[in-house]
């Protein structure tokens, strides 16, 4: 008997150690906690490397932002948890939308950003826009609430032009900002 009690508190504390393990591994590495896409600073190292490899080559290569529309109104209306599981559905829709090649980051509170390698601005856009009706028809339920939302999107194709990675994706949080201004739920590209 004090063997088998021995072991389940073994066991238990092992758990607890796996479990803080990849908290810690979670905080180093690339992966943010609450979304398991990548962490903004592993994305952005991703970024650098695709824009310096845009340059040598003669490719097209796309990146999308997005934010979710009017998200502090379902912070306030059914709370931060509500928020959280908002954050982790559409990223799962995010997720979902992106191949092994691109690269999918939470690059801040409710914004996401897409790297896709190898897309010209046209499929970029398809590919915005089947997120963002994708995003318009996912329901989250917290508790009794059923909550929709809608994301505004914003992308921009790699030219020659942009001098640093940062004047690239600025493009594209430009052309977040014009969706935002136009009424949201919207896809804007950055036209050259
Ligand atoms: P807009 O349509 O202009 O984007 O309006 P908005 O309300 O979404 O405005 P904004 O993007 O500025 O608001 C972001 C809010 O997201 C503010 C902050 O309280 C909340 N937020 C940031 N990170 C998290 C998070 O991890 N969880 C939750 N629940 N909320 C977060
Ligand atoms: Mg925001
Ligand atoms: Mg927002």
């Amino acid at each position: 008997v004090c063997i088998m009690v021995y072991d389940v508190t073994d066991q238990a504390l092992a758990k607890l150690n796996i479990e803080h393990l990849n908290q810690e591994l979670e905080a180093v590495s690339r992966i943010d906690g609450l979304t398991k896409l990548f962490n903004r600073r592993f994305w952005q190292e991703q970024f650098e490397r695709e824009y310096k490899r845009s340059l040598r080559r003669d490719e097209p290569s796309t990146v999308i932002m997005l934010d979710i529309d009017h998200f502090k109104k379902v912070n306030d209306t059914y709370g931060h948890q509500a928020g959280d599981k908002v954050i982790q559905a559409l990223a799962a829709v995010v997720g979902s939308f992106t191949r092994e090649t691109d690269y999918a980051g939470r690059y801040g509170g409710e914004e996401f950003v897409i790297l896709l390698p190898e897309a010209s601005l046209e499929h970029a856009r398809y590919v915005a826009e089947r997120l963002r009706k994708k995003a318009e028809s996912t329901v989250v339920r917290h508790e009794e609430h059923t909550i929709n939302f809608t994301v505004s999107i914003g992308a921009a194709e790699f030219s020659a032009h942009y001098d640093t990675a940062l004047a690239w994706l600025e493009d594209a949080d430009q052309a977040l900002y014009a969706a935002k201004q136009n009424g949201r739920n919207l896809v804007k590209v950055h036209q050259q």
